[in-house]
């Protein structure tokens, strides 16, 4: 089939573009399929101060240099096309979006995840504007002021520890009376001083003028409402990565992470992950680049060693 892409990479945030470069600069066929917009997550944040090499840059402009760079080396990008199904026929993946079918030598996944939203009043539309789902990314604009942090699950818990350092007071609500994060990670926490717990509360509503001042919690046990100033609000009710077209169900850990060897490959040859969905303990943009060099690296070796011992047998 004249048509076969080699490296074939879904999603264009930081790990799909950096894959796409190391893809074209190898001189393979690399296309990468991205629902919407390149740029990824970078799109939904304003300011990023944590890339190597850039203090202060906005989300949208390192997505443009991005893709920019990834382009310079001829990867092929198609926008606004969503993969529905993915699978391995007869040693190539098949791969259908809601427009085409498409055949690659490899695929690697970079399509990240998506965070739960509480979906309340004022969630969305203050979104950027004091209610965030990254502490990495947006604790730092909120020295001194208050926080309240919603869950009571690992992240909830670890990110509410991480913005004590700069949180003047945060505040913790869960909708249960005990978390279900790890005993290390509540120890820490309680030994806090700057946290409180609000016990068996729910978020009804977050209110502002132009950037969110206060919360509206419900205490589901006595089913008093009430304000709550706030200036902040940090929620962690957990993240789904994107995977569900993956039709051949490489292995994944339990919260539905794929599982790669260092290669970033998973148990289906050929198949390989980076980014966020990829199980693993941290989930920046530096550590999405990283895996996606890796994994588009270790692709190009993949095919290479494929057409080595195609041109032996048929020699
Ligand atoms: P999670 O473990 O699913 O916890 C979600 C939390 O949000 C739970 O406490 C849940 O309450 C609460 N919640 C869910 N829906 C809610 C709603 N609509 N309103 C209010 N509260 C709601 O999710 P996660 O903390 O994002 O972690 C996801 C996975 O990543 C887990 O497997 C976790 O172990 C892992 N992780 C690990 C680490 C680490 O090891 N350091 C760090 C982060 C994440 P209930 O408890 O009442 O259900």
């Amino acid at each position: 089939m004249d048509d076969v892409y080699e490296i074939l990479i879904v999603g264009a945030g930081p790990a799909g573009l950096t894959a796409g470069l190391y893809g074209s600069r190898s001189n393979l066929k690399t296309v990468i399929i991205e629902k919407g917009l390149p740029g990824g997550q970078l799109l939904n944040t304003e300011v990023i101060e944590d890339y190597t090499g850039f203090e202060h840059i906005t989300g949208v402009e390192l997505a443009q240099k991005m893709e920019a760079h990834a382009r310079k080396f001829g990867v092929e990008i198609k926008t606004g096309e969503e993969i529905k199904s993915i699978r391995r026929v007869d040693g190539l993946f098949e791969v259908k979006t809601d427009e085409n079918t498409y055949h690659s030598i490899t695929v690697i996944v970079t399509a990240g995840g998506t965070a739960q939203k509480l979906g309340v009043p004022g969630e969305d539309a203050y979104s950027g504007r004091g209610v965030s789902y990254c502490a990495v990314c947006d604790g730092a604009f909120f020295n001194g002021q208050v926080i309240t942090v919603v869950g009571g699950g690992d992240a909830a818990v670890e990110e509410a520890n991480y913005l004590t350092r700069f949180g003047s007071r945060i505040y913790v609500a869960h909708r249960r009376s005990e978390f279900r994060a790890q005993k290390i990670l509540q120890d820490q926490l309680f030994q806090n001083p700057k946290v409180e717990v609000i016990w068996d509360t729910v978020v009804e509503e977050i209110k502002g003028n132009a950037v969110v001042n206060r919360v509206v919690l419900k205490n589901v046990k006595t089913g008093e409402i009430r304000e709550h100033p706030s200036e902040g609000v940090f929620i962690f009710i957990g993240f789904k990565p994107n995977t569900y077209f993956l039709d051949d169900h490489p292995a994944h850990d339990e919260s539905g992470h794929l599982i790669t060897n260092d290669r970033m490959e998973t148990n289906i040859p050929g198949l390989f992950a980076a980014g966020d969905l990829r199980s693993q303990l941290v989930r920046q943009i530096t550590n999405a680049v990283g895996d996606a060099t890796i994994a588009a690296l270790a692709a190009e070796k993949y095919i290479t060693h494929l057409k080595h011992k195609q041109s032996e047998a048929s020699a």
